[in-house]
């Protein structure tokens, strides 16, 4: 489509029971202005042309200053459990769902963020800061161009509007999109309010659109009285197992969600809700991004056993359509089932083996490089980019760990015969899977990102946003796009970052 008229928009979610949602209009920001547009996004998700998104039209429907041809704007309802704790009712309190259209790769929803209060703002004024805005466009990409699954952005928008948080700060909106954006905490609302009957219909839509093939599955158990409890089971059998898959992949790059609440956790696996996250320069096992997080709940370490506990309330929330405990924790066995399979491969791949032998000694020989790595807190993403340089063989077997910089691998170690230690052993592990170096290295360039969005390029992205100047934006989602391959313009975020990097605080204030 090359205009915004051509999209057929419907809004399947309206469709829902009233309870469901508040429908309301957005809420534009004064003198918007389009600080960054998708053209990737638009093509694939939406199937929207790159001249669409330079029309006034464009400008106007992003910024929430005039409704989507087709659409029907509403904030929904949810709840869940913040930080451990159950914090009742929540709800899109400063987003609002446009609608959805049937794209290129699926249907795909459209939602502002940062457009105005809802009914479900409690104290919050319904915008988004550019900061924490500048940090989700971007953060949503370089996921997307990471191959991990998420949300992404269409457009990030501007405006004059000023709003208070430590300081006060200007705002924007995000306009996200995803297949859906229906979390954990959107079936816990149901079964904290006793009803079942709703549970059933939002369990049903989800199954419906998105599970289809749980559908026709039967409980095993025919004393059962609930028909429901097959499709049920087997939702819940679905989401663990993508949950899993979601937390290998952010283990896998050292990426920390921040704010793994029940209700910023997707029911389709996706990475929702960019808020104080951070990829890790040096590796800390216990690295927790988010400064309001002062136990440490969600740090790095922890995220894995988070996603399985956050399971565990959606499995909660969905008894009453089952009744039946056992047969919903032997579907939650599912998470670490698929967790452990989708690590042991995403690891496998990063270091070059055909396979995991865990008993063989591959458990123990990554275990060893997350202490070596964690004791000298070196740079996660560099370590594993690196290893690819490293050639086959036996200790000893001449100058074989330089690279085309002329760095060697233990570089990145302040103290070096540690690291030389763990090298010769994983040296040997090369030479019994026997495969030729450069067909490996090659295959772990494609899994071994050698640039992330670390915190100092969205900061620097930001601030020069915040003087207007979004040309680092656009710079960064050009590279982000293509996070494996070496693009030249970049060399500097293919090194760690500077010392300033250090001194960034990110917290929940959004
Ligand atoms: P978050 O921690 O960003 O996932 O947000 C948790 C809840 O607070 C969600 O219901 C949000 O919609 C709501 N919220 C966060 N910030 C604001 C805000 N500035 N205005 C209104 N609601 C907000
Ligand atoms: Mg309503
Ligand atoms: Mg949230």
């Amino acid at each position: 489509a090359t205009s915004l008229q051509d999209l057929h928009m419907v809004n399947s979610f309206a469709g829902l029971p009233d309870a469901f949602y508040t429908r309301l209009p957005p809420r534009p920001l004064t003198d918007p202005v389009l600080l960054h547009a998708n053209a990737a996004a638009a093509r694939s998700c939406l199937g929207l042309s790159p001249a669409a998104l330079q029309t006034p039209a464009f400008l106007d429907a992003v910024s929430g200053a005039a409704p989507w041809p087709g659409g029907d704007c509403l904030a929904a309802v949810y709840s869940g459990h913040q930080f451990g704790v159950w914090a009742g009712q929540l709800g899109d309190g400063r987003a609002h769902l446009l609608g959805e259209v049937d794209g290129p790769d699926g249907g795909c929803e459209l939602q502002l963020k940062g457009a105005g209060r809802t009914p479900y703002s409690r104290m919050g004024d319904g915008r988004a800061v550019l900061r924490s805005s500048v940090r989700e466009y971007l953060a949503s990409e370089a996921m997307h161009g990471l191959g991990i699954p998420t949300t992404r952005a269409l457009a990030l928008v501007g405006g004059s509007n000023m709003v208070q948080r430590e300081t006060p700060e200007t705002a924007a909106i995000v306009l996200r999109l995803a297949p859906s954006f229906i979390r954990f905490g959107s079936f816990e609302h149901w079964a904290a309010q006793r009803r079942p009957d709703l549970l059933a219909t939002l369990t049903d839509y989800v199954i419906d659109r998105f599970y289809p093939a749980c559908r026709d599955k039967q409980t095993g158990d025919a004393e059962n009285g609930h028909k429901q409890a097959g499709p049920v089971l087997a939702l819940l059998r679905q989401v663990s197992r993508r949950t899993g898959e979601l937390m290998a992949a952010w283990q896998s790059v050292g990426f920390c969600h921040g704010v793994m609440n029940t209700d910023n956790m997707s029911i389709l696996g996706l990475t929702l809700d960019y808020g104080p996250y951070g990829f890790m320069d040096g590796f800390d096992i216990r690295h927790v991004c988010n400064h309001s997080d002062t136990q440490g709940r969600y740090a790095w370490h922890a995220q894995p056993a988070v996603a399985q506990w956050n399971l565990l309330r959606l499995a909660n929330a969905l008894f009453p359509l089952v009744e039946d405990e056992a047969a919903l924790r032997d579907a939650l066995g599912t998470y670490e089932t698929a967790f452990m399979s989708a690590f042991q491969q995403r690891m496998a791949a990063k270091l070059g083996l055909q396979d995991w032998d865990g008993e063989g000694g591959d458990d123990v020989l990554l275990d060893d490089l997350w202490k070596l790595m964690h004791s000298q807190q070196a740079d996660f993403t560099l370590t594993f980019r690196r290893l690819a340089d490293v050639v086959t063989g036996e200790p000893g077997n001449g100058p074989l760990l330089v690279n085309d910089d002329g760095l060697r691998w233990d570089d990145h170690f302040a103290d070096r015969e540690p690291a030389r230690h763990w090298l010769a052993r994983y040296r040997q592990r090369l030479g019994r899977d026997g495969r030729p170096d450069a067909e490996r290295a090659e295959a772990m360039n494609r899994v071994n990102p050698l640039y992330v969005l670390r915190n100092y390029m969205a900061e620097q992205a930001i601030r020069q946003a915040q003087a207007g100047d979004t040309s680092e934006i656009d710079r960064l989602m050009r590279l982000l796009a293509h996070p494996f391959a070496a693009q030249s313009g970049y060399e500097r975020y293919a090194e760690p970052p500077p010392d300033w990097a250090g001194g960034i605080s990110v917290s929940c204030s959004s």
